[in-house]
């Protein structure tokens, strides 16, 4: 039986972690600041918008919420990110996905103060991520990294495959994860015999957003399996792995939920803080 890859006991440390440095810059009276975009009312943004603003809550960082009515025009969406990218005690911006249709999501990407993209969608961060110089990277597959980082799992050397080549997750895992050293291969819809690869896998992490995809008979046996995805079914939440068999096959595996999930607001809440020292540096 496989041992679990436990976020939420990982998130729990870096959120001490956390709180010690936000209570450092308040001390160097600095408030920490997060502010989240919200166009429209869909659910499940409404969910992630309120779960962060409580993180926020309880580690010391301000969190400011915009939410605009789903028929704001894009114009008016730049203006409000040029106030908040010209506001000094704002330190984060994220802009809550997916976007009404009518606006074109990559010109938005592309407004926002790169020191201060903690979602890591500007060009310029998606650009560092390949040249290897500071930036601030999305925060899903930095907590694919994390997790395995965190439990002891030495990625140098192994043969990483990679399901999914999503612009959140897969895409900028591929070259997030190459720079400690793995073997990296990627597969999508288009592989043909996905299970002839998956089955290479030393590390498997699976971000297809398809419930259950990966079965026990596509792991060999002893593999670390991380599950990035999470699928609202009828029979309640469950990740792109078929969590019940390959937990029979696996040395690790992240449960969904209590996996990659729980870190990602407590990431990018260290974003927040990353950019503030980025903004810091640049306003010397
Ligand atoms: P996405 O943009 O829809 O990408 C899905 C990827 O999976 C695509 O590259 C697609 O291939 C590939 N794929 C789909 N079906 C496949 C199959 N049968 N075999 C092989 N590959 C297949 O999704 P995403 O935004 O990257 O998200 C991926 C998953 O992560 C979702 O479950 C999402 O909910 C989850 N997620 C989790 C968090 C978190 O906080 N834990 C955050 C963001 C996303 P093609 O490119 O060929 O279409």
């Amino acid at each position: 039986m496989a041992g679990i890859l436990d976020g939420k006991g990982i998130a729990a440390k870096i959120k001490e972690e956390l709180k010690t440095e936000i209570q450092q810059w308040k001390e160097s009276n600095i408030q920490p600041c997060l502010a989240v975009i919200l166009t429209g009312d869909d659910p499940a943004s409404v969910y992630y918008a309120k779960a962060k603003q409580k993180v926020c809550e309880n580690l010391g960082m301000e969190y400011r919420f915009i939410n605009l009515p789903g028929d704001t025009g894009e114009e008016e969406i730049l203006r409000k990110i040029g106030e908040l990218n010209g506001d000094t005690t704002v330190h984060g911006i994220m802009v809550e996905l997916p976007l009404p249709k009518h606006i074109n999501s990559k010109k938005v990407a592309a407004s926002i103060l790169p020191e201060k993209d903690v979602d890591g969608v500007h060009p310029v961060n998606r650009g560092a991520i390949l040249s290897g110089d500071e930036g601030l990277f999305p925060a899903t597959p930095q907590s694919c990294i994390e997790l395995l980082l965190r439990s002891g799992v030495q990625i140098e050397g192994k043969h990483v495959v990679i399901v999914g080549r999503g612009e959140t997750v897969g895409k900028p895992l591929v070259f997030m994860i190459l720079k400690y050293n793995a073997t990296v291969s990627i597969c999508h819809s288009k592989t043909p015999d996905l299970s002839a690869f998956t089955r290479q896998a030393d590390i498997l992490i699976v971000a297809a957003g398809r419930p259950k995809l990966v079965k026990a008979d596509m792991v060999k046996p002893g593999t670390i399996v991380v599950d990035a995805g999470i699928n609202e079914t009828e029979q309640g939440m469950c990740g792109d792995v078929d969590f019940e068999e390959v937990q029979e096959i696996a040395r690790l595996i992240s449960p969904v939920p209590g996996g990659v999930g729980s870190l990602t607001t407590t990431l990018l809440l260290k974003n927040v803080l990353k950019g503030l020292a980025i903004q810091q540096k640049l306003s010397k």
